[in-house]
């Protein structure tokens, strides 16, 4: 791989330039260090977040440089990691001075003593992120590598600067990250590194779920997620991470009928959909919508093998699973159970005749959320035979066109009763009571198949016959 190693540019960056100016007056040493340092060499476009090592207080230096830099945001000091950060326009400066660690067994927040450059650059997770460039006069744009992390860029190799057991055990989110930057950049993480993850993977529960959540997240954000599943599932950190994904796996024959692997089969349904959208939900959505074929899965003789009433069982597990990682449970955990629940809707539609009604009926009940659901149905589409790949395409095209047919006739996405409870109790002279359920269901029933337009007139005269099955009279 062919790296950008002039630093030209850099030094001539007036940001990087009033640094350095103001090192020199207080008499300070200061780096550019990491995630900057290793995407400049990239040539991974220019990044928003950037960190600063100093030898010496981080905090002080911070002050100092807000006061000099115009538009610059106040600093804001983190007393108990002994950092500081600038927002200044879209760029996001920290400050840390540098630093030497020791960990304990319980906690990956190790106990900070100050150091040296080099002892900040020891306690980096990998090679590539321990890279720094100096901002100081004497040797302004220098680059620091005593770990050979420029070779392992080019080599695309993830490595950890010291003994890889002890960094992964000191801190077990390195594990992680260590994939997570394998699947960003497409790199390799060296063996000996990888081994040290697969012999340390229960040090991970020292780690809270937020911080798992991070980088599950980064990962799902890539173009190619399946590289970091397929990562966490060979050293075992999926199993206590998301076993509800490692349950999928296998492959089962009874009389000679196999099913398809479903844990691999996801992986490609997530990597088609990520093609296709930015959404991290629906990505999630993807990861999950087979979960339920684990516990549902059965051999019957006549039909073969069976998931039935998975997606049910799935959209509850969603719930748990959001539960146990401490994400939201808010609405986007409903609409990733919304879209994990309707996942096959509009495959059996699709399959079929299409009928208006069957369309209507979809629509109704994915309201906001139809076009990301057949976009995940689309990204299921992965036969390798050509012909039926096509054939099944063609069939969710010819849903779309429905969908916006009838939508211009209906408007279904969002659908309210046309006609209300208080319509429906004034007319006939009620009070609350079940009768009006009835009706409005009737109405609702009608419109979905096509008997009624959705709209007021025709639904109040529906309400005026309903009523009268039901031996309502008009009230006076
Ligand atoms: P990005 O921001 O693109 O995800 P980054 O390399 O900037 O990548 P950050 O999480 O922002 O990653 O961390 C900044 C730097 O701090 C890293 O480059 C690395 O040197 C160091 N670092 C972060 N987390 C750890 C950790 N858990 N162990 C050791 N060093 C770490
Ligand atoms: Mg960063």
């Amino acid at each position: 791989m062919k790296l950008n190693t002039s630093f030209a540019e850099l030094k001539q960056n007036t940001l990087f330039k009033l640094l350095s100016e103001i090192l020199e007056e207080k008499g300070m040493k200061g780096y550019v260090v990491g995630g900057y340092v290793r995407d400049h060499l990239l040539g991974r476009g220019n990044k928003k977040d950037i960190d600063i090592v100093t030898l010496g207080s981080g905090i002080e230096f911070a002050k100092a440089l807000q006061k000099k830099l115009k538009g610059a945001q106040p600093v804001q000091i983190f007393k108990t990691f002994g950092t500081a950060m600038i927002q200044w326009n879209d760029i996001e400066l920290e400050f840390v001075g540098a630093r030497k660690e020791s960990y304990s067994y319980e906690s990956r927040n190790p106990t900070v003593k100050p150091g040296s450059l080099e002892d900040d650059q020891n306690r980096r997770d990998f090679t590539i992120n321990a890279l720094a460039i100096s901002l100081n006069r004497v040797d302004f744009g220098t680059l620091i590598d005593p770990f050979n992390g420029v070779e392992d860029l080019k080599n695309q190799l993830i490595r950890t600067p010291l003994n890889p057991e002890i960094t992964y055990s000191d801190d077990p989110l390195r594990m992680l990250r260590a994939i997570r930057f394998a699947t960003q950049l497409d790199f390799t993480i060296d063996p000996k590194s990888f081994e040290a993850i697969q012999r340390n993977v229960e040090r991970i529960d020292i780690i809270s779920k937020e911080r798992i959540v991070v980088e599950l997240h980064k990962i799902l954000e890539t173009p190619k997620p399946s590289v970091g599943f397929r990562l966490l599932e060979k050293s075992k950190l999926l199993e206590r991470v998301l076993p509800e994904l490692t349950a999928l796996k296998g492959v089962d024959e009874i009389e000679g009928q196999t099913h398809k692997d479903n844990f691999y089969h996801t992986l490609e349904v997530v990597d088609n959909l990520c093609q296709k959208s930015e959404n991290r939900w629906l990505r999630w959505a993807a990861l999950l919508h087979d979960i339920g074929k684990a516990s549902t899965k059965k051999y019957k003789p006549q039909t073969g093998w069976t998931f039935h009433n998975h997606e049910f069982v799935g959209s509850k597990m969603v719930y748990s699973l959001f539960k146990r990682l401490k994400m939201p449970l808010n609405e986007k955990m409903k609409y990733v159970q919304k879209i994990v629940m309707m996942s096959s809707r509009p495959i059996v539609i699709a399959k079929d005749f299409v009928t208006d009604s069957a369309i209507r009926r979809l629509l109704f009940d994915a309201g906001e959320t139809i076009d990301d659901l057949l976009t995940l149905c689309e990204a299921d589409i992965t036969t390798k035979n050509p012909k039926r790949y096509e054939k099944y395409m063609n069939n969710f095209t010819m849903v779309r066109e429905k969908i916006v047919q009838l939508e211009e006739k209906d408007h279904l996405r969002n659908f309210q009763p046309p006609v209300s409870g208080d319509v429906i109790m004034n007319y006939f002279g009620l009070t609350p009571c079940p009768q009006i359920g009835l009706i409005k269901e009737a109405i609702k029933e009608a419109i979905l198949e096509g008997e009624i337009p959705n709209a007021y007139d025709a639904a109040f005269e529906k309400m005026k016959l309903e009523g009268k099955k039901l031996g309502l009279n008009a009230h006076a």
